[in-house]
């Protein structure tokens, strides 16, 4: 006997034949004699539609009533998910997040989990076999309210759930049948990963693959959760997210992701002395506005620099509106900024041992003509903006350059 979390994501779950499917799946596990806890998403496109509400409602909309209307999606399907099983004999209760309770800091919008109570919800799988199918992506943050996750935050949910209830298994059932070396939309010929390293999939994750969500990359790691992401169409084993130890065949890239949600900013001639960087980056910082990757170059004058940075698009207005206000104190000639750009990221912990990985990556776009306009890299990480026109191109030239191209029969 085992204790699983199982995951759905919102197609997994996007219509009444979909929700059934899903019971159906659970009950096997339970008929296998596990104990199950489920965690379910809004139906697909139903959080986007929800957020569209909220803009059309106030442009500087209440961060506390975005959470209570974004949450609602979750709402409807664990219900329903619950009354499925019910129909088809099997003990099953929904589970908000407030009743849990999964407790959260304020961070309304994007909150992060505190404590999760999960002692109501074993007793009871343990004395009469109900199923729990928690609503993701909400909890009930200390203010008292209703609280989200930010946005594909139902995995944190079921990984969190997983880590405090000790369970044995997290299954991330969604769209694809695993974790792939890039996204298999994009590139056809992407291949399955067996296996993928904690470390490995936190890039990925937070270098724009949306297959998991960042925060549980990194609550799974902590806490040791044996995460699996699969198929909720087929019945076949996914993609494990594992230890390093536990991969024999380091690979020197792993996977490649993109972004195309950056914006980049460039200050022309700001003068060149101690305490420039910190004078834009504090006021920025104060603003909770995150800064990616960022650039300083001597200009041809020498008494002045040029500063680029990137930060995500959805940041632009106030980061610009921040630095107009400040123009006085920061002395620049000008400001540019873009936002028709992708960040492209190479991803591996082969890296590590290995030189030339960048030098590969240069090459490759060279040969197609993709000028890069900034670069950065990290430990096991090299990243790369350009035109956002390019990112299939991209994406696929590199994906080939490293020697990820799946063999033809598999692709
Ligand atoms: P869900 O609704 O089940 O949470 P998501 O849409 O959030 O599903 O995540 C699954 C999607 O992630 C896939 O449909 C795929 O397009 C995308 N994706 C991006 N990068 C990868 C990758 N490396 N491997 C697998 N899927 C990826
Ligand atoms: N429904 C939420 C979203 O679309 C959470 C999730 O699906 O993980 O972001
Ligand atoms: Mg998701």
């Amino acid at each position: 006997m085992a204790r699983v979390v199982m995951k759905f994501g919102g197609t997994s779950v996007a219509d009444m034949d979909r929700i059934r499917n899903v019971a159906q799946r659970v009950k096997k596990e339970v008929d296998a004699g596990n104990e199950v806890a489920v965690v379910v998403s809004a139906m697909a496109g139903v959080t986007n539609q929800l957020v569209g509400y909220v803009q059309d409602a106030g442009k500087l909309y209440d961060a506390r009533e975005y959470d209570t209307v974004v949450s609602a999606g979750e709402q409807i399907t664990s219900g329903l998910l619950a009354i499925c099983l019910q129909e088809i004999g099997v003990d099953a209760r929904s589970w908000l997040g407030w009743q849990a309770p999964i407790q959260t800091n304020e961070a309304h919008g994007s909150a992060r989990i505190l404590d999760i109570d999960c002692s109501e919800i074993i007793n009871r799988f343990e004395k009469q076999g109900q199923v729990a199918v928690f609503a993701g992506f909400q909890g009930l943050a200390t203010d008292g309210r209703i609280s989200t996750l930010g946005r594909g935050g139902s995995d944190t949910s079921a990984v969190a759930i997983a880590a405090a209830m000790k369970a044995d298994r997290c299954d991330i059932y969604t769209d694809v049948d695993g974790i792939y070396t890039t996204d298999p939309r994009i590139v056809p010929k992407a291949r399955k990963l067996e296996k993928i390293t904690y470390e490995e999939m936190l890039e990925l994750a937070s270098q724009g693959a949306k297959v998991l969500q960042t925060r549980s990359v990194e609550m799974a790691m902590k806490h040791n959760v044996r995460v699996q992401v699969l198929s909720s169409f087929e019945d076949k084993p996914g993609t494990f997210v594992v230890d390093e130890d536990e991969i024999v065949e380091k690979a020197l890239v792993s996977g490649i992701a993109y972004n195309r949600n950056e914006a980049k900013i460039t200050l022309r001639n700001v003068p060149d002395h101690p305490g420039v960087a910190a004078a834009v980056f504090g006021p920025m910082t104060d603003a909770a506005i995150n800064v990616d990757m960022i650039i300083q170059n001597v200009s041809a004058k020498g008494d002045c620099t040029d500063m680029t940075f990137t930060i995500s698009q959805g940041d632009l207005e106030r980061t610009l509106r921040l630095l107009e206000d400040k123009r006085g104190e920061l002395k620049y000639e000008r400001l540019d900024h873009s936002s028709d750009l992708v960040k492209i990221s190479v991803i591996g912990v082969g890296m590590r041992s290995h030189a030339g990985v960048a030098q590969q990556m240069f090459g490759a776009l060279a040969e197609k003509g993709i000028n890069i306009d900034v670069i950065s890299t990290s430990e096991i990480k090299i990243s790369v903006l350009v035109a956002e026109e390019y990112t299939e191109l991209a994406l696929r030239a590199l994906h080939t350059a490293y020697g990820l191209d799946a063999e033809e029969e598999d692709a």
